[in-house]
């Protein structure tokens, strides 16, 4: 992890034509992917279901998607300077498409 997991991101980013797009991870799985609304919930919390719009989801699809449009629009907030968690937009949607994680591509 660290400098050479970033480094290796970065790379596979580059290497799929794209460019790496750090995300600030917090609101990702508390946020509605389809209204926005924050919806808390705990961790142990495996499904989102929004009660604003009444959006029903996977924990870990809803962030996903969250964190692919954020990458994608540039958040609103600058993200921490510290590293946080980083995650290619490639891997986003490979999540977001249901694939397994690519093994060995590069
Ligand atoms: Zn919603």
């Amino acid at each position: 992890m660290g400098i050479f997991y970033y480094s290796y991101l970065s790379y596979k980013a580059e290497s799929a034509g794209t460019e790496l797009v750090k995300v600030d991870p917090r609101n990702t799985s508390q946020m509605c992917s389809n209204c926005g609304s924050i919806v808390k919930k705990t961790l142990s919390e495996r499904v989102h279901e929004c009660p604003y719009c009444g959006f029903v989801a996977d924990r870990d699809y809803n962030a996903a998607v969250n964190i692919h449009r954020v990458g994608m629009e540039q958040p609103f907030e600058p993200v921490e300077p510290r590293p946080l968690h980083h995650i290619s937009v490639v891997q986003v949607l490979a999540m977001i498409a249901g694939k397994p994680r690519p093994r060995g591509a590069g």
